[in-house]
């Protein structure tokens, strides 16, 4: 389960349309919490760094650019809890090379932009023995913001 709040979703659909007809991608910064829900309390967008042609079906996040989102959620005694990367006129499910660069615990947010507008946001988990992804519920209020 992840949880996140009407804020987030929308930062990363927009990304997702701004990047259109390439692929967006970024870091959620959060927490891992004890009831082992991860709650995004930020979205860290990083650009995507593949050429041109590779953009639009491929993701890739440098080490020093996860490196860097990493020192930022330390800073904030926060973590990296996932990755979010759109899809531009594919549905919101992550392919073969998404399974191949992804590894377990962390969540995956996949955004579909259609023509340039987001039409659907999922969130996906990675089977621990890396066969596949599961699809992860959403819920709108992480527990880190409930807390007084
Ligand atoms: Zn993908």
């Amino acid at each position: 389960m992840i949880a996140l709040n009407q804020q987030r979703l929308t930062e990363i659909r927009e990304h997702g349309e701004q990047d259109y007809p390439f692929e967006c991608c970024g870091l959620l910064i959060g927490s891992f919490e004890k009831d082992g829900r991860k709650s995004v309390l930020e979205t860290y967008p990083i650009s995507n760094a593949r050429e041109e042609e590779a953009k639009r079906n491929r993701f890739l996040i440098q080490p020093d650019e996860l490196l860097r989102g990493e020192r930022y959620a330390v800073k904030k005694k926060l973590d990296v809890i996932g990755f979010y990367h759109s899809h531009p006129d594919e549905r919101a499910v992550p392919s073969k090379y998404d399974l191949d660069h992804a590894w377990p615990t962390y969540s995956y947010i996949v955004v579909a932009v259609e023509k340039g507008e987001a039409v659907d946001l999922r969130s996906w988990e990675m089977e621990p023995d890396r066969s596949r992804f599961n699809q992860e519920e959403f819920c709108a209020v992480s527990v880190s913001e409930a807390r007084p």
